[in-house]
């Protein structure tokens, strides 16, 4: 098999596509990240790439992230009012004029489907899903290892504050210790997300002090230093707007997420863009040798 892993350029901005060596990493790293997680009982789940538009509304990603946001929209007319607009497509012109927005977004991180399921339940125990997802994010910029078309990986929890606060903790401590493993020392750190417009500063102050958001970040390109996962606590806010509770009050929820190109990347910078020549040790620890 040709073993040289590094995505190709598509044409558009952080889209690539993905030769069979990157897959057999990103294949590993889930495995990885199953084994990991085998001795918690996680409910694994397959999540498509869309999420219903009202969800997301719900969830304050739309107030919160609108720059981010990819909607999707479609073509409402009919058969003979698209006549006029078909000979546009050929030429570049603005086809699309017509299109409406719908129903659906493009899924912005795996967790959210997770937490939107959970709606109107108590949680007796704490509940937990393995869940991965293409996700989208209309990035301004797209330096290595920021793309707009990627994989995540999650491990979501949702039940009491306590469960929550503690479930983080080792999260974080184990994802670390996992990454060290693979020979990509993580620097932890404090971290906010990117908040658009009005209050944005406010907000990340908030989440900051508040400690919601640890990311683990490693070298992806000389200099270029990225989170390949992060460790999240959310809080009441995913109980209060889904109707959630556990223990009688709005449940709270926790997600630790991995970007899988991310990983893959991180690894190719450090070892070389030919998994062949990539140290044994690690090779075995991927299953590359199966
Ligand atoms: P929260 O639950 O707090 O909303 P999250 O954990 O669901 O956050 P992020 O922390 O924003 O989501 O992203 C998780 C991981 O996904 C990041 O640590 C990173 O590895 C990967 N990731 C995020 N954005 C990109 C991107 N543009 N390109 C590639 N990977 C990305
Ligand atoms: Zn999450």
């Amino acid at each position: 098999m040709n073993d040289d892993a590094r995505p190709l350029p598509t044409g558009a901005s952080g889209v690539y596509l993905y030769p069979a060596a990157f897959e057999q990493v990103v294949a590993g790293l889930r495995a990885g990240i199953a084994a990991m997680a085998a001795d918690e009982p996680f409910q694994r789940l397959a999540v498509p790439p869309v999420i219903s538009r009202a969800t997301l509304e719900r969830a304050g990603y739309v107030a919160s992230f609108p720059q981010l946001l990819g909607t999707v929209h479609s073509y409402p007319g009919t058969p003979a009012q698209w006549a006029e607009l078909a000979p546009l497509a050929a030429t570049g012109g603005d086809w699309h004029r017509e299109q409406r927005i719908g129903d659906l977004v493009l899924l912005p991180a795996a967790c959210y489907p997770v937490h939107a399921s959970l709606a109107g339940r108590e949680l007796a125990e704490p509940v937990r899903f393995a869940v991965e997802a293409s996700c989208f994010r209309q990035e301004l910029t797209s330096e290595t290892g920021r793309m707009r078309s990627f994989r995540m990986a999650e491990l979501v929890t949702a039940g009491t504050e306590e469960h929550c606060l503690a479930w983080r903790e080792r999260w974080l401590e184990r994802v670390t210790d996992w990454l060290a493993g693979l020979e990509l020392k993580p620097s932890v750190e404090v971290a906010d997300d990117p908040f658009f417009g009005r209050g944005a500063r406010l907000y990340q102050a908030a989440q900051r002090m508040q400690q919601l958001k640890f990311e683990l970040r490693v070298e992806l390109g000389e200099g270029l230093v990225q989170a390949v996962a992060s460790a999240n606590i959310h809080k009441e806010h995913f109980g209060e707007v889904f109707g959630f509770t556990a223990g009688g009050e709005p449940g709270q929820t926790a997600c630790t997420a991995f970007g899988l190109e991310r990983i893959t990347l991180a690894l190719l910078h450090a070892h070389g863009p030919r998994t062949g020549e990539w140290p044994d040790g690690l090779r075995a620890q991927l299953g590359l040798d199966r």
